[in-house]
């Protein structure tokens, strides 16, 4: 078992003073923070979060944006899709939810884009409601910690598992922010600060660091990728005005272009740029 009065303490003292955090911030911009942490480190999110919400505090002033306008705000956070998507979950809650973000978790679980992490994670990190929330970081904590294990995968136990953990009360959702920060800061992935650790006991140190089962998860690489190649062809685009020639698309990216030109189809069966009526192409919203 994990105390919590152990991961409480700690939080307390070690955490990292991250802005969506802070006092004052509302519910939609700690949901706008969980679009864009999916898969993207803090250090990169905080600045495009910070001038985010400045410019569209609201759902209703993201929802009165162009496409175009938050492809570009959104920058080289990568999986621009995200960007898209929260633009269609602040119509949706402009419309439909009086610009207010829904508390519950299944409501919020209707929204486009949003999952059964973040659904939970605005439930408990915005409104405080005592709900398991599992990231990997909290994953691979409660592996180790709880089951001696060096990691798991993710799994349909998962929410059981964390909800016998958290505490009755105020207290679970510091808890739960708590273990996830304590995943992403001493319990790594590849090199546990086991000297660092507040936690009284832990099953995989007991053990002595049993092996993972599965090998280590292979790091993505990303030169050479089709991500890569959307990125440069998003930047012309996000870089002109008005629409370009396919010449001024193709000279990104001359090493492979059969690669280059099924990176273009994807952004464009995405939603994400498309064509004008002479054959040019643009961001989305951009292209009439
Ligand atoms: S003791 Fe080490 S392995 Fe165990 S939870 Fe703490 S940091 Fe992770």
């Amino acid at each position: 078992m994990i105390d919590p009065a152990d991961v409480l303490a700690w939080y307390d003292r070690e955490q990292r003073d991250l802005p969506w955090r802070r006092p004052g911030v509302t519910p939609w911009q700690i949901l706008v923070s969980e679009f864009m942490l999916q898969q993207t480190p803090v250090a990169r999110v905080e600045p495009i979060w910070l001038s985010w919400i400045e410019r569209w505090p609201t759902p209703s002033a993201t929802a009165a944006a162009g496409v175009a306008d938050v492809l570009r705000a959104w920058g080289k956070l990568g999986y621009p899709r995200r960007a898209k998507r929260l633009h269609e979950c602040a119509t949706v809650i402009a419309i439909e939810h009086g610009d207010e973000v829904p508390s519950d978790v299944e409501v919020l679980l209707t929204l486009p884009g949003i999952g059964a992490y973040t659904a939970r994670a605005v439930a408990c990190f915005a409104y405080g409601q005592r709900v398991p929330v599992v990231d990997t970081n909290v994953r691979r904590v409660i592996a180790r910690a709880v089951h001696g294990r060096a990691d798991s995968p993710p799994s349909s136990r998962d929410l059981d598992d964390v909800a016998t953990l958290l505490p009755e009360g105020p207290e679970a959702p510091r808890f739960s922010v708590a273990v996830m920060e304590l995943g992403a800061t001493v319990c790594t992935a590849r090199t546990p600060r086991c000297g660092l650790c507040p936690l009284g006991t832990c099953t995989w140190r007991s053990l002595g660091y049993p092996a993972a089962s599965a090998p280590a998860r292979k790091v993505q690489r990303y030169a050479g990728t089709d991500r890569q190649v959307r990125g440069r062809l998003l930047d012309v685009l996000r870089g002109s005005s008005s629409p370009v020639s396919r010449d001024q698309l193709d000279v990104v990216w001359l090493t492979d272009p059969a690669q280059r030109d099924r990176a273009l189809d994807s952004l464009l069966i995405d939603g994400l740029v498309e064509q004008t009526a002479d054959g040019r192409f643009a961001l989305a919203g951009e292209g009439s």
